[in-house]
């Protein structure tokens, strides 16, 4: 029975991706979910975790649900899938009502493979109503590590999942996948998704192509221009800058001193812009990009060679998560991390600095429902537009203050937001294809037919019958026209004649309150510290992986919750080792044991004795006493027996 599904989910394969073979990890993934049994799925980023429940998703007679926190990722993805020929399509609080019970009454007609869904959905009326009529035999809960406060983008809204499909939990298989595997974020997962003995896949975090490498210099423009200049020649690369400031600045250096072609890009870079860089870098015109942490999600380049950070990210997931976006093809790849002591002490500065108090989050939670207009014990219907502008006003705090706050208010559970929304537009003709037609060619206006045809073969056939979504900036530069005058011409279309509805969805964040306004938010400071330590630890960690002296690889691949890991061998310390090693002979070794084993001695003997320069004996002792093969005793050195 599995081997007539694994036959066909290999078939599907081929069929829909044109891949010859599963990856490492993904057949036994496939395998579990097809035998119905509940499945953790923890590879890295880009270790290739949709295909482990899509493809069954192609298999299987019933529905596939896939949970997925981000609207802009969910509908990417959904849109690969249809280009693909797979029927898939999502519902999230960006999409109207009246569409949402369109996409339910197809679902129930067995019309989609996959129906991607954000997890505060499920806890509507419409979902709860909807959810015994369709044949569901999967559920796929994708970036999973968000149910636990340990993941480093807790969602509350994720903690409800289980509860929220308690009804037919017990008839469907379960498949949770996540890059951030930590062993605490493994077991709020199992937990919270009542999983008894789940299979477990994991694909380690080892990157056998990556050479680890830190860097620690008070020069770090220095150092970059030289990491970039040794680099450059074996393709294309990524520099993370932090603030928008460096990046600008940093890629002007780079094109002045090295003469190569490099873009900055931060969310300050009009968004059409940024997506031409993205283009270019991925087709490797623009070899090199500058950027703040916005760029990456959802960028799928293979053959990036090297990613600097000239700022440290505050977690080891972020780093890992952007460090990682080398190498992706599997060759030989530089994630190199640019380091000043200052940096540890500015960290925790920001990281204390831009948590807000008890009293400003508070603040900001009347600012926002006034904002919005709600009343005291009123409750929110769907998500909305907030404008942090406004609320800067409003509240008179700074844009930092006033972003932070929402995060935290978002953790906490008390309201639900989604950030970095690609502005996208939905759009649905309710005329027939052959009126369009006589439109387009019947119309005087020259400018006004030439929109409308292209608006046609935009969309298509497809949105014929039901909405469908493209995002702006694609339309706006198909059309050759402002966004202005893309949405007058949409909305004249839509009002006058009433050839087509359509709907904007925009770059602004969307809040919603998880609950009727309070006449005051009374928040437990213990919480509050809680979470801010939680931060403040994983800086922590950060650190320690900059200043260890074993195996980075080792270091993260622990972190990560891997407990046999071997040395990697070539990151910088596993090197620098190597050299410890060689400069030290057999013969020295051997003088050296006999030499300390009948009396140890202070370090200005021992380097005399031998006739090492000072900084030759403080490496071979620093290397000797790291591999416990000698001790400190007061201010001699001694053989360890
Ligand atoms: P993740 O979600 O784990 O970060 P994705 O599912 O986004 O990773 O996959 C990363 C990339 O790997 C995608 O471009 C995908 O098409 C590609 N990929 C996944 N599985 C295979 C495979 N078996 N063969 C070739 N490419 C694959
Ligand atoms: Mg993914």
């Amino acid at each position: 029975m599995s081997n007539n599904l694994m036959a066909q989910a290999q078939q599907s394969l081929e069929h829909y991706w044109g891949f010859p073979s599963f990856r490492t990890g993904q057949y036994e993934a496939i395998q579990s979910i097809l035998e119905g049994k509940n499945t953790m799925v923890l590879f890295p980023t880009g270790g290739g975790k949709s295909l482990c429940y899509q493809v069954p998703a192609t298999v299987l007679d019933g529905l596939t649900i896939v949970i997925s926190p981000l609207v802009a990722l969910m509908q990417d993805q959904v849109q690969q899938l249809n280009d693909r020929g797979i029927a898939a399509t999502f519902v999230n609080s960006s999409i109207s009502s009246w569409e949402i019970e369109q996409r339910f009454a197809n679902a129930r007609n067995g019309m989609y493979d996959l129906l991607y869904c954000s997890p505060e959905r499920l806890e509507t009326n419409l979902w709860q109503a909807e959810m015994p009529k369709l044949n569901i035999d999967l559920i796929a809960i994708d970036e999973a590590h968000c149910i636990s406060e340990w993941g480093h983008d807790f969602r509350p809204s994720y903690r409800e999942i289980r509860p929220a499909l308690e009804d037919i939990a017990e008839d469907v298989t379960w498949v949770a996948l996540t890059a951030t595997a930590t062993p605490e974020v493994r077991d709020d997962i199992q937990e919270s998704l009542g999983f008894d003995d789940p299979v477990i896949v994991s694909k380690g975090f080892e990157r056998p192509n990556l050479k680890w490498w830190v860097t620690e210099t008070a020069q770090k423009k220095q150092k970059l221009l030289q990491a970039v200049q040794k680099a450059v020649s074996n393709g294309s690369g990524l520099i993370y800058g932090g603030t928008r400031r460096n990046c600008e600045e940093l890629s002007q250096k780079i094109e002045q001193q090295l003469g190569l072609k490099t873009k900055a890009y931060h969310a300050g870079v009009d968004a059409a812009i940024r997506k031409q860089i993205q283009e270019e870098w991925i087709e490797g015109t623009t070899p090199l990009v500058v950027a703040t942490n916005a760029f990456g999600m959802g960028i799928d380049k293979s053959d990036c060679r090297y990613v600097i950070h000239y700022e440290m990210p505050y977690s080891l997931e972020s780093y890992y998560q952007e460090a990682g976006r080398a190498g992706r093809d599997g060759e030989e790849s530089f994630p190199l991390l640019l380091f000043k002591q200052s940096d540890a002490i500015t960290a925790e500065r920001r990281i204390k600095d831009s948590y807000p108090e008890k009293e400003e989050l508070e603040h900001v939670y009347d600012v926002l429902c006034d904002h919005l207009n709600l009343a005291v014990g009123s409750e929110m219907e769907q998500k909305e537009e907030v404008s942090i502008k406004a609320l800067e006003k409003r509240s008179g705090l700074s844009n930092r203050k006033v972003h932070s706050s929402l995060e935290v208010l978002n953790r906490l559970g008390v309201i639900e937001l989604i950030e970095h929304i690609t502005p996208q537009i939905g759009l649905q003709f309710i005329v027939s294809q052959d009126y369009i037609h006589d439109q387009i060619n019947g119309l005087e206006n020259q400018r006004k037919s030439e929109f409308l045809d292209t608006i046609f073969r935009q969309f298509g056939g497809e949105a014929f019958g039901k909405m469908k979504y493209m995002e702006f900036d694609y339309l706006q530069r198909k059309l050759g026209a402002s966004p202005n005058a893309v949405k007058k011409g949409l909305q004249v279309l839509q009002d006058r004649d009433h050839m087509l509805k359509f709907e904007s969805i925009g770059e602004l964040p969307l809040v919603q309150l998880v609950e009727e306004r309070l006449p005051s938010l009374n928040l437990s400071r213990q919480e509050l510290e809680k979470h801010r330590n939680t931060l403040l630890q994983k800086l922590e960690y950060m650190m320690g992986y900059i200043q260890t002296e074993t195996c980075r690889e080792v270091y993260i691949r622990h972190y990560f919750g891997e407990e046999e890991v071997s040395p990697c061998g070539h990151c910088d310390n596993c090197l620098r080792k190597e050299q410890s090693i060689d400069a030290l002979s057999d013969k020295d070794l051997q003088q050296l044991k006999a030499t300390l084993a009948d009396e140890a001695k202070t370090f200005n003997q021992i380097a005399q004795h031998f006739g090492w320069s000072k900084s030759k004996a403080k490496r071979l002792l620093g290397y000797l006493i790291r591999e416990e093969k000698v001790v400190t005793q007061d201010d001699k050195y001694a053989w360890k027996q």
